[in-house]
């Protein structure tokens, strides 16, 4: 494999009193992630914290610095939601700075995997033959993810649990909290009224990529649809998202969304109408290419997330109660 030329942190202004750090990450596919800097008074709110690994903090410090900002300078970690990209950092950040951490408090999906890392896998291996993926497939992802570092430096308390309402005060104007789960069950937005502001997390992206978290909640797929009528309703004109650049055109991209969440769920349907499969047979069918290494284990639990909508109003069900197999109907 060829060694891809890592990123380095790069901090930007996007308006007065906004700022973009932009931070590496070491994900194939996804080569960085988006920190965002409120100025709040002599300090600033700081949304999101990347994630953690060897060399990440100085990889923020160094974006911070580019735009004249130190970690000192944090008066509040707010996160969008508990994947390691999003509060991975939050404690070293909390420990330097000596602030606190505000973040929605239905964290399982986050904790568990960074306390419990073998019962974790445990699970995603159960997943996995419950799919129809084969023990040798199985056993070399077992490999692989032993030695994967979860990408949060330390599991925290939330110091204030992010709620539907609650407001973050800044130099821009006052932040309203939107809980959006579905890509996370932990996922909020942040609104600034005045300026139409929206940080969206990973619920709304520039490019438009649906992930979601399977097992934690009855039906990400349908929560994710709900969060996306909350955006909708809020009237955003900017948009500074997870990952890539801001972009305008918000109703577009919601319902860029919408479209994408509606194909998938019919080409799921289509994939079982003659004859029961395997989500393992169903994903590729999905997304109209084979699986790969890099997305084989996305793009299964993406489809037991629509086989899972799709069962909750009874156009599929399972062959046998908890059988690998799924039929129509
Ligand atoms: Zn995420
Ligand atoms: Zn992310």
């Amino acid at each position: 494999m060829v060694a891809r030329a890592r990123e380095l942190g790069r901090g930007e202004r996007v308006l007065p009193g906004l700022w973009r750090l932009r931070l590496p990450l070491p994900w194939e596919g996804v080569p960085h992630c988006n920190a965002w800097a409120v100025s709040a008074g002599s300090g600033i709110v700081l949304f999101d914290t990347g994630m953690h690994e060897p060399g990440s903090l100085s990889q923020l410090e160094r974006a911070m610095d580019q735009v004249g900002l130190g970690l000192e300078q944090v008066r509040l970690i707010a996160c969008t939601h508990a994947h390691a990209d999003h509060w991975g950092q939050a404690a070293p950040i909390r420990d330097r700075a000596g602030c606190e951490l505000w973040i929605h408090p239905n964290l399982e999906h986050a904790v568990r995997t960074a306390t419990d890392p073998s019962l974790a896998l445990a699970r995603m291996l159960e997943i996995g033959r419950q799919s129809g993926v084969p023990e040798q497939a199985l056993h070399r992802y077992a490999e692989r993810a032993r030695d994967a570092p979860s990408g949060v430096a330390r599991v925290l308390e939330p110091d204030r649990p992010l709620r539907d309402g609650l407001t973050i005060e800044t130099d821009l104007g006052e932040w309203t909290v939107h809980e959006t789960p579905g890509h996370a069950p932990s996922h909020v937005c942040f609104f600034q009224r005045e300026r139409r502001l929206l940080i969206s997390g990973d619920h709304l992206l520039g490019r438009i990529s649906l992930f979601f978290d399977y097992g934690w909640t009855p039906d990400p797929v349908g929560e994710f649809l709900r969060s996306l009528e909350v955006v909708e309703a809020l009237d955003a004109r900017l948009c500074v998202s997870g990952h890539g650049r801001p972009f305008f055109d918000v109703p577009g991209h919601i319902e860029g969304n919408r479209r994408l969440v509606r194909e998938r769920l019919d080409a799921t349907l289509k994939a079982i109408r003659a004859e029961p499969r395997t989500a393992l047979e169903i994903a590729p069918l999905v997304h109209g290419e084979p699986l790969t290494e890099a997305t084989a284990r996305w793009w299964i639990l993406e489809t037991l997330c629509y086989l899972t909508h799709l069962a909750r109003v009874g156009a599929v069900g399972r062959e046998g109660d908890d059988g690998e197999l799924w039929r129509a109907g």
